[in-house]
């Protein structure tokens, strides 16, 4: 552990916390919000702000916002000119809060509750990079939902080597180091939580309740959700692209072997294998012939699709010995 490290961590030394609240149409649930933040924040030993990232909000979240700001300083708000999404709203407010010791992640409509972020900086506290969290129960999914989220995690699971366990959440704690390192991806399409599982860093769960939102319809329909999983699933998967490929070398492995037989059998057992028989087997052939050149492409199409994401190639945890005061 760095010198850095051991004297942040101790409890209660004090230091600075920035929460980051995305807000989409949340509106009057601010308040509510607020006054459990304020109450939770206020009993730790740290400074803290609190910064709330309208993302284009229709109704009067803004408003609500710039009230919520003038009356208590410690809050902030940045609106989006448009709805850009959770994903990059957590983006610009954590980069914003680039100063902070911690960053703590919430969504505004208290399913994940403020009540729990002592928790969360306890393991901080221990040495955690990243304290992420697991909700135990959803009130308000609907079965859609249940079996879309379930799927989703299968899939990221088995295919991407990403570490997501089943229903963890964007409610998750960042120390400063991997707010820096977030500040290095400049990938377009993200997926928040994938990022940061991705880094790799020291990292815990704890897992929570989640209740039913507390006010408003969910904002993320069911079209946004899907669409989320497949930009989550493609920028940390390959295998879409390598399936052409391993379906054309299955097709060329049934079909050689097939077209071998029906030769040997024509010429020396004397079978009649009728012209149009052989034609098929051929022409499947050249079928999974084409399909393996498509998979070569993607080959190559994969390495583009990782020049051109262009995540940091390694990530330093900490270092030790004299660095001369490079960070
Ligand atoms: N949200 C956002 N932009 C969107 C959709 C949602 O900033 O386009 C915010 C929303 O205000 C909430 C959080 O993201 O604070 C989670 O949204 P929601 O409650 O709809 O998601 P769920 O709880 O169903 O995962
Ligand atoms: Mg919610």
């Amino acid at each position: 552990m760095t010198h850095d490290d051991a004297s942040r961590r101790a409890p209660g030394r004090g230091g600075k916390i920035s929460l980051v609240v995305p807000v989409y149409n949340e509106g009057k649930g601010l308040y509510a919000l607020r006054d459990s933040v304020v109450a939770v924040m206020d009993a730790l030993p740290y400074d803290w702000d609190c910064l709330f990232v309208d993302d284009g909000s229709r109704d009067d979240s803004w408003s609500i916002v710039e009230s919520l700001v003038a009356a208590d300083p410690r809050f902030k708000g940045l609106m989006f000119s448009r709805n850009f999404g959770k994903e990059m709203a957590l983006t610009a407010g954590v980069e914003a809060s680039i100063g902070a010791d911690a960053v703590i992640c919430l969504d505004a409509d208290l399913q994940h509750p403020p009540e729990v972020i002592p928790e969360l900086i306890a393991k901080w506290e221990e040495g955690y990079d990243i304290v992420a969290t697991i909700r135990e129960k959803v009130a308000d999914y609907t079965l859609v939902k249940k079996i879309g989220s379930k799927g989703f995690y299968w899939f990221m699971r088995r295919f991407t080597d990403l570490d997501l366990p089943p229903n963890s959440t964007d409610f998750r704690l960042l120390d400063k180091k991997v707010v820096r390192t977030l500040a290095k991806f400049t990938e377009g399409s993200r997926m928040f939580r994938g990022i940061i599982d991705w880094m790799g860093y020291k990292k815990t769960y704890i897992s929570f309740c989640a209740p039913a939102r507390s006010q408003g319809e969910p904002a993320y329909s069911v079209k946004k959700l899907f669409n989320l999983a497949i930009n989550s699933f493609t920028s940390f998967s390959l295998v879409p692209l390598r399936l052409t490929g391993y379906l054309g070398l299955g097709i060329m492995a049934v079909t050689i072997p097939l077209l071998v037989l029906m030769v040997l059998a024509n010429w020396f057992v004397g079978a009649n294998i009728t012209p149009i028989a052989f034609f098929t087997v051929f022409n499947t052939l050249l079928i999974g012939v084409v399909l393996c050149a498509l998979g070569m492409m993607s080959l190559y199409i994969g390495h583009i699709h990782t020049e051109v994401v262009n995540r940091p190639l390694y990530i330093v945890r900490c270092r030790a010995g004299n660095w001369d005061g490079q960070q």
